[in-house]
């Protein structure tokens, strides 16, 4: 069973361990002034600060309290007074072991059975409200349980999706492996299975164990505020409300998708919480490549290579283009790299699908392998005849 700390009250209040009950209400009234609520609205930390100097006045200003905190290092009504003299006795007697007053029920001073309302009103607190009032009242928060009760959406995901390369051109449908979290089928989200278990803070007593000094007392368990009873975290999700799944989302791919293009899938993120509304899912598309033809954008670029007959004279050649084959005019003395444009032979707009890219040709010469001597005559002879330096422009402007 965890342990709690004792609170230091002479330490809380300023004062020392000998001061007069004069001091502690002054220390009290003076400490008041600054962290009463009334003076810090909406201030979380001044609401705690004047609850513990409440707590600490409340026993320091109370002479039989005061004088069991002095005996066992902590107040609770349950203490006997006679018990605690004899453990103080104990405690300087020295080389005892511990006592266990396990039996006892500190239920400490909010709503305890012996805790007067206006016990502590004789320090001048009367304008301020008792004590019990403002326990009730402006501090009624704490005892909330940690997880909010409302609805908490799921949070967005984003996952990258190669889409082959022809269905990114043609569209079609898609799949994707994604890890989400989903709402737990067990308890539909609830987190709890229902029915209530004991508490596992406790093992269903409770009550969990504070040290006073060498004795231990035990107090209500603040996870089930004493009642041993919690509901049933669930066992799918361990409490959690989602579980991680690995599911095969499929998807619709529009003809024309570019790389990097983003598709939203609406609720296909993590489930929320308590009924919130699922995120959505982000995949950025990675479209595949093709052997042949490079998409940019929505042009399609390939290297057609071409004979020194074709180039030179022209030609019609047939080219492959995204829909097959497709002529191409080479136009007389086309040069090695010179790029030729086939209109609307490329890809259709994802956006506008009456807008086509092109296709860009870049014509790639392909000199030829003369294996016979007849070939090289007419070659030498077509070099006499066509007798230009294709180096001239060079020179001309390597002298600049
Ligand atoms: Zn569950
Ligand atoms: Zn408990």
């Amino acid at each position: 069973m965890p342990t709690t700390q004792n609170k230091d009250y002479y330490g809380l209040l300023g004062v020392k361990k000998e001061a007069t009950s004069d001091d502690i209400r002054k220390a009290f009234r003076k400490l008041a002034r600054r962290y009463h609520p009334d003076v810090n609205p909406g201030d979380k930390k001044s609401e705690e600060k004047f609850k513990e100097i409440s707590e600490a006045n409340d026993v320091l200003s109370d002479e039989k309290k005061r004088k069991i905190y002095d005996q066992v290092g902590f107040y609770s009504d349950q203490i006997d007074p006679a018990q605690a003299e004899a453990y103080a006795r104990q405690q300087s007697g020295g080389g005892q072991p511990p006592v266990d007053f396990g039996g006892f029920d500190f239920s400490g001073f909010q709503g305890g059975p012996g805790a007067g309302p206006g016990q502590q009103a004789g320090a001048g607190s009367q304008s301020w409200g008792s004590f019990k009032d403002i326990f009730s009242g402006i501090f009624s928060g704490a005892q909330q349980p940690h997880r909010p009760a409302g609805p908490q959406p799921g949070t967005d995901l984003e996952y990258q999706a190669t889409v082959d390369f022809w269905t990114a051109i043609r569209g079609g449908q898609a799949r994707i492996q994604v890890n989400r979290q989903e709402t737990c089928p067990s308890c539909h989200g609830q987190a709890s299975s229902g029915g209530p278990m004991p508490c596992p803070e406790c093992n269903g007593t409770g009550q969990v164990t504070q040290m006073g000094g060498r004795m231990k007392f035990n107090i209500p368990c603040p996870r089930c505020n004493g009642t041993g009873r919690t509901s049933n975290a669930c066992a799918t999700c361990q409490g959690e409300g989602v579980v991680s799944r690995t599911e095969t989302v499929d998807f619709r791919i529009k003809a024309g998708t570019r790389d990097g293009q983003r598709i939203r899938l609406q609720g296909k993120g993590n489930a929320g919480l308590n009924g919130g509304a699922a995120g959505d899912l982000f995949l950025i598309v990675r479209t595949g490549t093709h052997p042949v033809f490079t998409r940019v954008g929505d042009d399609i670029h390939l290297t057609v290579p071409v004979t020194i007959a074709e180039a030179s004279l022209g030609a019609k050649v047939d080219v492959p283009t995204i829909d097959g084959r497709a002529q191409l005019k080479i136009p007389p003395a086309t040069q090695s790299g010179q790029k030729l444009r086939m209109r609307e032979r490329g890809v259709e707009n994802a956006q506008r699908p009456d807008q086509r890219g092109d296709e860009i040709v870049t014509i790639e010469v392909v000199v030829p392998l003369l294996q016979d001597e007849r070939s090289r005559e007419i070659m030498r002879e077509l070099a006499k005849l066509n007798n230009q330096d294709p180096r001239v422009a060079l020179f001309e402007k390597g002298r600049e």
